[in-house]
């Protein structure tokens, strides 16, 4: 066991530093406070090949690992935290599972205009009456002659502001097997976006609605039956969570450590006080515990998609110290904390949200005592004998 970067994961780190301190630091807090997916910094990114990081080269990407796109994340947003949801997008989010599925056609129509920044694409699965019980899914494709009809709706997409092309989970017939997913462009005829809504983090969020929506057949991205393999792309959508959650809790650790370093009161530096030491002493632990988890679930993937496991244990953990690091640093840093002068309480509300984005702690821990008990435990309510 090695928990040494290799030279050249250091040195991929140390260019992606000097690029975040170069082309993001001046507008980190502008950018943290504008709901609008930041193009300009995913054109910079594709440029300095930070988009596609582990899609293979003959797709438009770098050939690199998952690791190196967790390194991406730290990176980034060690110095602007908002930045690093474009390194989210461009390398985790809905584009991986596109890229791992998609046929030629579809990837010739839409992977270079998203891995080039011009484009963002939006991950549309939790319904009103779906959110943990995902597979609870209503939004039907019904095949009709060379089109399939969409009908249905769906809440909580992040980047669907912005977005141009939705990667939507449908249900072409009953039960898991039915389950598959489509691609719809904003604008198709049938599909209505509402106004945006705004969650605690400052994102924005639209109900998206198809009614009697006919999309063109090569729209399909997995027929019935890819649950499964959507689950196994969503595994490295929910690691870039994990690495987002940890990063902007260090990102509030250090901030909080800089300032009870020099901020004086009772005519000491704050860092003098024991019962301040503690706290620091106990975010590190946190800190470095769900780091160990992170780091083991990506390189366990390598270039692959992350275990349910391994992805559920690291989620959970990094999800927890995030959040929890950063509203120790709110408190550490008193009014300044909570103030908007800093990044302290952005980082708070943020990784507030992904507890419950993406798999929440609750719905993990589910999955990670699956795994303890090796069984499943069923959590719909189980039918009367009567009803059969
Ligand atoms: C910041 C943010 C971004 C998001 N982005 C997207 C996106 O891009 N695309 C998208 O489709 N969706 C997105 N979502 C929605 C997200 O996937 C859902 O919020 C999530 O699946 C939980 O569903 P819910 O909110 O309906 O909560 P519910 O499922 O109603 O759950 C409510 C509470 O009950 C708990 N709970 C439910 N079932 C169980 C159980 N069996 N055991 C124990 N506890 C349980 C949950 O953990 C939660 O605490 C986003 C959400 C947030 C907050």
């Amino acid at each position: 066991m090695n928990f040494d970067f290799t030279d050249e994961q250091k040195s991929f780190a140390e260019q992606v530093r000097r690029f975040a301190r170069q082309h993001l630091a001046a507008d980190a807090l502008r950018r943290a406070h504008d709901p609008g997916f930041p193009f300009d910094v995913a054109q910079l990114m594709a440029k300095q090949g930070l988009m596609g990081i582990t899609l293979p080269p003959s797709d438009g990407g770098q050939g690199g690992t998952l690791m190196d796109a967790v390194l991406a994340i730290e990176q980034v947003a060690a110095v602007c935290p908002r930045s690093a949801d474009v390194v989210q997008f461009g390398n985790f989010g809905p584009i991986r599972t596109f890229a791992e599925y998609a046929t030629a056609a579809q990837k010739a129509r839409w992977l270079a205009d998203l891995l080039a920044g011009r484009m963002v694409m939006s991950l549309a699965m939790t319904e009103p009456d779906a959110g943990s019980a995902v597979t609870d899914l209503k939004t039907s494709a019904r095949p009709d002659g060379a089109h399939y009809v969409i009908d249905g709706s769906k809440v909580f997409s992040t980047f669907s502001p912005d977005a141009q092309i939705f990667l939507v989970y449908v249900r072409y017939g009953p039960g898991l097997g039915g389950i598959g997913s489509v691609l719809v462009e904003r604008g198709t005829p049938g599909f209505a976006i509402g106004t945006p809504s705004s969650f605690m983090s400052g994102e924005e969020w639209c109900e998206l609605n198809f009614t009697d929506c006919r999309i063109p057949a090569e729209n399909v991205l997995l027929g019935p039956g890819g649950f499964k393999k959507q689950m196994g792309g969503f595994n490295v959508e929910r690691l870039g969570n994990t690495a987002r959650s940890l990063a902007l809790g260090r990102y509030a650790f250090h901030a909080a450590r800089d300032y009870a370093a020099t901020r004086q009161q009772f005519d000491r530096p704050l860092c003098e006080f024991q019962g301040l030491q503690w706290k620091f002493a106990d975010m590190a632990i946190k800190l470095e515990s769900a780091q160990l988890l992170l780091y083991r679930a990506a390189t366990n993937a390598d270039r692959g998609l992350p275990s349910a496991y391994d992805a559920a244990v690291a989620k959970a953990a990094c999800n927890q110290a995030g959040f929890e690091v950063a509203s120790e640093a709110v408190q550490i840093m008193g009014a300044m904390g909570f103030s908007q002068e800093t990044l302290v309480e952005y980082c708070m509300r943020r990784t507030r949200g992904w507890m419950i984005a993406g798999g929440s702690i609750e719905i993990l821990k589910n999955r990670i005592a699956e795994h303890v008990f090796d069984r499943r435990f069923d959590q719909r309510k189980r039918q009367s004998a009567a009803t059969e």
